[in-house]
């Protein structure tokens, strides 16, 4: 089409009409206004890892693929089927990197705390957030690329940073205003422990061979353990009858449980015992935890973790205990939804109108001057290059945009250095909306009169 008089720019680009393209399945666009939830349960989230004394780790999304198959398991859904991997161009000497892009970030934080060496001062107290990604089939609250937020605790092991980090998540609904969880507990023991049950386990699984489905025959000897965790409705007998871990704990594993169990009743958490809790990845012992939710169908855990002691010398760091959870951030979202949520979002403290182009570097600097003063400002802005576009017009689009103040910035109110505020929620004074004249030289001196709600990061 090249030469074509009416051809439009992107069609002198490319000679055919572009395809749309679309998101990857699975993975979403988190668009205004939703996108303001996320940033405002991020801001509680930090706000509240600073009072517990977590600190944030950022981790590359992209580690070596072996990391994820030491550190979760290869007997295991998530290494088994999910993961994104791929093979990275060879470098100048022929070697190819295997690659992953993140499906948790457990690994990922024993691998940098091992590599960095943080804990060689004493144990670490650790938050973070960020996508992770699991080649599920999407569906409500599961999907290909979803978020995670965890705290991990790593070099403590007594059960009183198992409670801390479970009344850290309490608190964390409290904040949210969230009601509808409970909490379920399991402890997974020791490895010798397990050991005793796994025999039991293996020859109660064995007697009940025809009421195994596929999966579960598969894993009876790779990991009969994760067959607890089934979603099969049809193995419900197979599994009530089996041997529960609980009555294979030694005295130690006992103790743990129950002074873990002990802060949480004085503290007011209610919990319940899971004897099929045992979590998909295979690195826990001792603790393991979820918080549930009848509220979101078949995706109801908001909030999974435990005691993962072994990991950190098993990826080859020095042996030091640890203990952490992540929660799903979409469903943690969908659920505040669910119970019809009372967030109030921060609003635009103001709309600029502004009726000659002229006044534009006047303008500007007086929006810049306020924005400084904690004001948030939308400046008007025109489809056109040459129009702003009417003042009946752009009054329509400051009260759209949701604004509580016009200001007017006419040629008469800048003759005089000033600026018209002009209230568009407020009282309306004998019909007419409160109107005052505002000086720009000292934006500072009247900036807070136009100061809303609090944005969520200055929270
Ligand atoms: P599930 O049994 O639901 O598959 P999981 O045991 O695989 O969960 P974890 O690896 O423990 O989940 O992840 C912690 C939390 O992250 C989960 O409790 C859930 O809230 C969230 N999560 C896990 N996978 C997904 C996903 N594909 N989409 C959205 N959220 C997810
Ligand atoms: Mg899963």
């Amino acid at each position: 089409m090249v030469g074509n008089m009416t051809a439009s720019p992107a069609e002198k680009l490319s000679p055919v009409k572009a395809e749309r393209l679309t998101a990857v399945k699975g993975m979403n666009d988190i668009l205004p206004p939703d996108s303001a939830r996320w940033e405002w349960l991020e801001g509680k989230v930090r706000h509240l890892m600073q009072r517990h004394a977590y600190r944030n780790i950022r981790t590359p999304i992209l580690e070596h693929t072996q990391l994820f198959v030491r550190g979760i398991g290869e007997v295991t859904d998530i290494v088994e089927k999910e993961m994104y991997s791929f093979e990275d161009r060879a470098d100048k000497h022929g070697d190819h990197d295997h690659l992953t892009m993140r499906p948790e970030n457990t690994a990922s934080v024993v691998r940098a705390v091992t590599e960095h060496n943080l804990l060689y001062d004493g144990g670490k107290r650790l938050y973070y957030m960020g996508p992770m990604f699991r080649r599920e089939r999407p569906q409500r609250g599961r999907y290909r690329q979803f978020h995670q937020i965890g705290a991990e605790a790593l070099g403590f092991a007594g059960s009183e940073v198992d409670a801390e980090l479970i009344l850290l998540a309490a608190a964390l609904w409290t904040e949210l205003g969230l009601t509808d969880w409970r909490l379920e507990i399991n402890s997974l023991g020791q490895p010798d422990e397990r050991a005793r049950h796994r025999a039991q386990l293996v020859a109660h699984f064995e007697q009940h061979a025809d009421s195994l489905d596929e999966e579960a025959r598969r894993r009876l000897h790779s990991n009969p353990l994760r067959i607890l965790d089934t979603k099969n409705p049809a193995m419900e007998a197979v599994i009530e009858s089996a041997p529960r871990l609980i009555d294979f704990l030694g005295t130690d594993s006992l103790a743990h449980f129950d002074s873990l169990t002990a802060i949480l009743d004085a503290n007011g958490i209610p919990w319940t015992l899971n004897h099929r809790l045992v979590r998909g990845l295979d690195y826990y012992n001792l603790t393991v935890f979820e918080f549930v939710t009848d509220r979101l169908g078949a995706q109801g855990t908001i909030c999974a973790g435990g005691r993962y002691d072994y990991l950190i010398e098993q990826m080859g760091g020095k042996a030091a205990p640890a203990v952490g959870w992540a929660l799903g951030v979409e469903r943690v979202l969908e659920l505040i939804r669910e119970q019809g949520d009372s967030i109030s979002f921060p609003t635009l403290n103001a709309y600029a109108v502004i009726p000659q182009r002229s006044a534009l570097p006047m303008v500007t600097k007086a929006l810049q001057a306020l924005r400084a003063a904690g004001v948030s400002v939308q400046m008007h802005a025109g489809a056109s290059a040459e129009d702003l576009g009417s003042m009946k017009s752009q009054f329509r689009k400051a009260d759209n945009s949701g604004a509580e103040f016009a200001l007017i910035f006419g040629a008469t109110e800048l003759a005089q250095g000033c600026v018209a505020v002009k209230s568009l929620r407020g009282e309306k004074a004998g019909g007419r909306q409160v109107q005052t004249l505002q000086p720009l030289s000292d934006v500072a001196a009247w900036a807070h009169t136009l100061r809303g709600p609090v944005l969520p990061d200055a929270a």
